[in-house]
């Protein structure tokens, strides 16, 4: 069995740094029916306007793709900032997997966004830490960008010719860019990268030590091989 990733560009806004920065979502092919990674951006048009966000319909990307929102069975929110979960409500029939101790972090943080993730008959399924979600696709917990924010891994072929294939890591915001991803240490973080800078260390680290294969990123294009 081998899953698909395909990416999905569902915005663009002007990063921390005064640039372009894209906003990805990802979907995953599954036997059991597509999984979609992130939702993009939605939420008070002046947070929209703040951010200078040129914004797509989740439908319309999914409709390049041959797909419509049916399709998707299953969502799972990285986390709950607005350019991740603003688009939830579109696919009101699948259940969200998130992380508790996130969105107790979002009620409490962000009351303004609750009508984009947590409007009525929202179905979550909420998740203590590390878990695995469908066959050869599981979530592990990254605290630091936010304290429930989780990444996404996606195995290849478990049972193929010479042991399990490469994986790749869906990496949410838990690194910006391939800079953060490559050294942690690195003195000055981007500003929103993580709110908690020891947990977020740990965690680059913890998911450094994984080794993934691929590695993809919400608001960068490119892909990090190793
Ligand atoms: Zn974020």
């Amino acid at each position: 069995m081998s899953l698909e990733i395909t990416r999905l560009h569902l915005a663009s806004l002007q990063g921390i740094d005064g640039g372009r920065w894209p906003v990805h979502g990802f979907v995953v092919t599954h036997p059991g029916g597509a999984v979609l990674v992130d939702t993009g951006v939605g939420g008070p048009p002046d947070m929209l306007d703040d951010w200078r966000v040129v914004n797509r319909s989740v439908a319309d990307a999914l409709a390049e793709l041959d797909m419509s929102p049916a399709d998707i069975a299953l969502v799972i929110n990285t986390h709950l900032h607005f350019d991740h979960c603003g688009q939830n409500a579109v696919f009101r029939h699948a259940p969200v997997y998130v992380q508790r101790a996130e969105l107790s972090r979002a009620k409490r943080e962000s009351p303004e966004l609750c009508e984009w993730f947590d409007f009525m008959n929202a179905r979550f399924e909420l998740l203590d830490g590390d878990a695995e979600v469908l066959p050869g696709l599981e979530v592990i917990a990254t605290p630091g960008h936010t304290e429930g924010h989780q990444c996404v891994v996606v195995r290849g072929d478990q049972d193929g010719p010479g042991g399990p294939g490469p994986f790749d890591l869906l990496i949410g915001d838990a690194a910006y860019t391939p800079r953060q991803y490559a050294d942690p240490d690195l003195g000055k973080l981007p500003a929103g990268q993580a709110s908690d800078v020891p947990a977020w260390r740990e965690s680059v680290r913890r998911v450094r030590s994984l080794h993934p294969d691929r590695v993809h990123f919400c608001h960068h294009t490119d892909i990090v091989h190793s």
